[in-house]
């Protein structure tokens, strides 16, 4: 029996998360499939962030640092996100943006090898991890004289843990295809052979769960403005276990992560904790919009928390998968992302079939047309068998149902089938795909 939209309706009615969606202000006619790119505007973002710039900053201005407890938004906020990933309370701290806080963590990292274990020089990661990932540990590499190899398969890794190993760096959730790392087995295998791990909670927090204690996790950082709806551009956080944390300084030495701030000191001295990880002073605005954001997934906890979301969204990803096999299989659409739910995230990319390879671009536009906002990832070029066009389509449980779904493959069949893409506008390119 083919699954029908009143399938689909009878699922929402009976979803115990269905509510949470009333935190959100979607535009109407959107199926919103990139909250793993920019989480939605949360409704109580735009009256929260009103009330900073009026009250707080208009009316008591520089007093708002103590009284409105601007000072301590950092680790507030902080704490909350270590509810989602299994950290304690003072153990995280939010600051600046991942690329920043991933090279403070992996420089950090490095520095205590070169102190314990000084003849290890290589970083391994994934060829398919985010380049701005990759970028900074190239930087990281030359600065510390060390290596970064990068392996092509996941079953590759457990060779590369080995004494000239420092640090293994990878992303829980890769941003193109969805596959999701076991972290605790990789974690403690890397231990085994005496390296460190840091985690890129990026596409992970808010989106699966995540144990970093139950891990013995060693760094992790991670991204506001996606699944934890923090608006664009959201600082992001780090959080480094309590065993390492005041055994280095992390190498951005700011007068916010000094041991007491406000003795202007002339010399660096850093705060005991993960407070160090702080450089300067953080934009305000933006972490009261973070705030909101973070409060929308903490809002599921009386629901079963990231358990529940974790429930629903492998439910919606399995639906899609089922859909879009079913109904557009016959039109050359290929999953791209793992089949097994536990490896995947809180995504699904899907693929075209060679001939249509050079259609993908314009099919998402075309769906993004109809109101169903996904987006594409560019394949390899030279090599598109072996690395395809992406079309990727995040899931947050928190705002979708599964009529949703249901309504995002019919809208897919309808531009394959009638092949809307070829219309030449959809061919064009922005500057951000
Ligand atoms: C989204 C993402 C980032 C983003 O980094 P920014 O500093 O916010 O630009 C970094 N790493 C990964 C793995 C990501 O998915």
């Amino acid at each position: 029996m083919p699954i029908t939209r009143q399938d689909c309706e009878v699922r929402d009615q009976q979803d115990p998360l269905r509510e949470l969606k009333s935190q959100f202000d979607l535009p109407p006619g959107v199926i919103y499939l990139d909250g793993n790119s920019l989480g939605v505007l949360p409704r109580a973002t735009l009256g929260r962030v009103q009330e900073v710039i009026q009250r707080e900053w208009g009316q008591d201005l520089i007093k708002s640092w103590n009284t409105a407890g601007w000072i301590d938004l950092p680790g507030r906020i902080g704490d909350k996100i270590a509810r989602l990933v299994g950290a304690r309370p003072g153990e995280l701290i939010v600051a600046d943006s991942t690329s920043l806080n991933l090279y403070k963590v992996l420089s950090t990292a490095l520095s205590l090898q070169q102190q314990d274990a000084p003849q290890r020089k290589l970083i391994v990661s994934e060829r398919s991890n985010f380049p701005t990932d990759l970028y900074i540990a190239q930087s990281l590499a030359e600065q510390f004289g060390a290596r970064l190899h990068l392996v092509d398969r996941v079953e590759d890794i457990p060779a590369c843990l080995n004494q000239e190993l420092a640090v293994l760096m990878l992303t829980e959730v890769n941003y193109r295809t969805g596959y999701k790392h076991e972290m605790a087995t990789l974690t403690q295998a890397a231990h085994a052979a005496g390296a460190l791990v840091v985690w890129d909670l990026a596409h992970s927090a808010g989106a699966v769960p995540v144990d970093l204690h139950a891990a013995e996790a060693d760094f992790a950082i991670g991204c506001g403005y996606k699944y934890l709806n923090g608006g664009p551009g959201a600082p992001a956080f780090a959080w480094v276990h309590p065993r390492h944390v005041a055994r280095a300084k992390q190498p951005l030495s700011g007068w916010l992560g000094h041991a007491a701030p406000f003795q202007f000191t002339t010399d660096y001295q850093p705060a005991a904790g993960i407070k160090r990880y702080i450089c300067g002073t953080p934009a305000l605005l933006s972490l009261a919009a973070l705030e909101c954001g973070v409060d929308t997934v903490l809002a599921a906890e009386p629901q079963g928390g990231m358990a529940a979301l974790r429930t629903k969204s492998i439910a919606l990803t399995e639906l899609f998968i089922a859909l879009a096999e079913a109904r557009c299989g016959h039109l050359g659409v290929l999953l791209a992302s793992p089949r097994d739910a536990r490896q995947r995230g809180s995504q699904v990319c899907l693929s075209l079939q060679p001939e249509l390879q050079e259609a993908s671009y314009a099919v998402v536009q075309a769906l993004i047309a109809r109101g169903v906002i996904g987006d594409f990832r560019a394949g390899n070029p030279a090599d598109l068998a072996a690395t395809p066009h992406i079309l990727r389509f995040g899931f947050t449980p928190l705002y979708l149902g599964f009529v949703d779904v249901f309504d995002a493959v019919e809208h897919l069949f309808q531009v394959l089938q009638r092949e809307e893409w070829k219309t030449p506008q959809f061919a064009q390119k922005g500057q951000v795909t």
